[in-house]
């Protein structure tokens, strides 16, 4: 694998280019809403505020480019999942949190939508997710998954056994799937330079190459200068540790991916995947793949979960040993390919919350609003969160009411912050090294329950 390019960002960059850069904040500025960050939240948050009242003056301060972080790295599963809906149900009740699952379900379709009405080219594929099973125990927790699903409310989703698994794609020892049409494939950096695009259109103000050092009611702190606004909304995501006083409220989390050179129509045809499907399984580290719309196959692990002190990024460089682990679930998957070249391997960060439940908030006494935590499951949940930022800012300022965004459960949630180093590092490498064992072992030992220490690191670590 000499030949793998490692970092530059994220593959999709090398495909798709970097975008020309936007001048930086030129000294102090005043508007009417700032925000933070320029993933998919900052830009969503400014394109739905924007386009529901055009006369608001918005700057949005990136620290690099739109699209540095994990909205320009991801998998590309633009998916109905959401991290917390279980908590948030035994907290407000089952119908809140359907209620919640449902606004996920219509979220797929409103980015489908409106990147189509934005003239947004994202390479989207509407093909529905697939997760697979290859051993006992995650048959056992498939089968379970997906009844949780219906029981959410997705009556389209459906479950199949080995030969109808294959006959979608042939991935070796696969015992069985569940499928949902809510979800759909996409070109991540396609997506936020389109959106980055479609804002500025709309008369954003996107200032890049300027770090917030830190967040006051009204005030953004950059070194250039100082944006003084009503609302400054956070969304920063997996860097939010670098903000002052910030530095335990979400852990930054890796997640690595590989891609591989496009497959010839011969191994395709091997493969199947005419479906294009997003695809998972049910392991504990589990992956998530995609086929690319150039033929490729881009594949996520967890690699180095996490770095010391909540450290966040070097571009995407990712360590070589989970280079070589993601290759293995590749081959693992797909023995025919074990000569395929890697083109590209690279890593990026997520957030984690405490309680692993992704959040939208506004505080209304001081005009500070933030949405994220949404550890692996982004994408979509992205918009939905911008648009409930919308929604906060708007009744605020009394422009709307309460709106169904504004009482989902997510809203206004508030956790207790990561435990001080070293015991954050401890907690999350043994957490990893459980998976990973427990994951060994329902390889290789038939069965059905998962075993005993990977439920209590659930437990312990505040996931379940
Ligand atoms: C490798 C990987 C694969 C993933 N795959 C999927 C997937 O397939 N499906 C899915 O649903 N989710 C996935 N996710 C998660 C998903 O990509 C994210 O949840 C989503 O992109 C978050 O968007 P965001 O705008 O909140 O954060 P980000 O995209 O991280 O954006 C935050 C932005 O804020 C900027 N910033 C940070 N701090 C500051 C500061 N102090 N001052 C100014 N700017 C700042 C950053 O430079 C960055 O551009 C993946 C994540 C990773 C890392």
């Amino acid at each position: 694998m000499s030949s793998t390019i490692n970092g530059g960002i994220s593959f999709w960059y090398a495909d798709h280019g970097t975008p020309a850069p936007r001048e930086p904040l030129p000294g102090d500025e005043s508007a009417d809403v700032c925000i933070v960050g320029g993933g998919y939240t900052g830009l969503w948050t400014a394109y739905y505020l924007k386009k529901a009242a055009p006369f608001l003056r918005i700057t949005v301060l990136e620290q690099k480019f739109c699209g540095y972080g994990a909205s320009g790295r991801n998998g590309g599963w633009l998916y109905n999942g959401i991290a917390g809906r279980d908590r948030y149900a035994r907290l407000h009740g089952r119908e809140a949190a359907v209620r919640l699952q449902e606004a996920m379900n219509e979220t797929v379709t409103e980015v489908i939508e409106t990147a189509k009405a934005e003239g947004i080219d994202a390479d989207i594929h509407h093909g529905g997710v697939l997760e697979v099973a290859y051993t006992p125990a995650q048959l056992a927790r498939l089968k379970e998954f997906h009844a949780t699903e219906l029981a959410y409310g997705e009556k389209d989703r459906t479950l199949h056994g080995a030969r109808e698994t294959a006959d979608r794609i042939r991935v070796a020892g696969a015992v069985g799937s569940t499928w949902t049409p809510h979800g759909a494939r996409l070109h991540p950096v396609k997506l936020v330079k389109g959106l980055a695009a479609a804002v500025e259109a709309l008369g954003v103000t996107i200032h890049e190459s300027t770090p917030v050092t830190e967040i006051k009611p009204k005030h953004a702190i950059t070194p250039y200068g100082t944006v003084r606004a009503p609302y400054i909304l956070r969304c920063t995501e997996g860097f939010t540790a670098s903000l002052k006083g910030q530095r335990r409220t979400w852990l930054p989390m890796n997640s690595s991916m590989i891609a591989t050179e496009p497959l010839s129509d011969t191994q395709w045809e091997s493969i199947g995947w005419e479906g294009r499907e997003t695809l998972g399984d049910m392991a504990h580290a589990y992956m998530y793949a995609q086929r690319t719309a150039d033929g490729r196959i881009t594949l996520g692990g967890r690699g180095v979960p996490y770095r010391y002190g909540s450290k966040t990024d070097n571009d995407g460089r990712t360590q070589p040993a989970t280079i070589e682990a993601l290759h293995e679930i590749l081959t693992r998957f797909f023995p025919q390919l074990a000569g395929v070249e890697i083109a590209h391997a690279w890593s990026g960060v997520l957030g984690v919350p405490r309680d692993w439940c992704a959040t939208v908030t506004l505080d209304r006494a001081t005009g500070l609003g933030w949405a994220g935590g949404y550890v692996g499951s982004g994408v979509a949940t992205a918009n939905l969160a911008a648009r409930t930022l919308r929604d906060l800012v708007q009744q605020d300022s009394g422009q709307a009411g309460t709106t169904d965004l504004t009482t989902l459960p997510w809203v206004n949630h508030k956790v207790r912050k990561w435990e001080p180093e070293p015991f954050r590092w401890l907690g999350v490498q043994g957490m990893y090294a459980t998976y990973r064992n427990a994951d060994r072992q329902e390889l290789t030992t038939p069965t059905t329950q998962a075993p005993r220490l990977a439920r209590i690191a659930n437990r312990l670590s505040g996931r379940h």
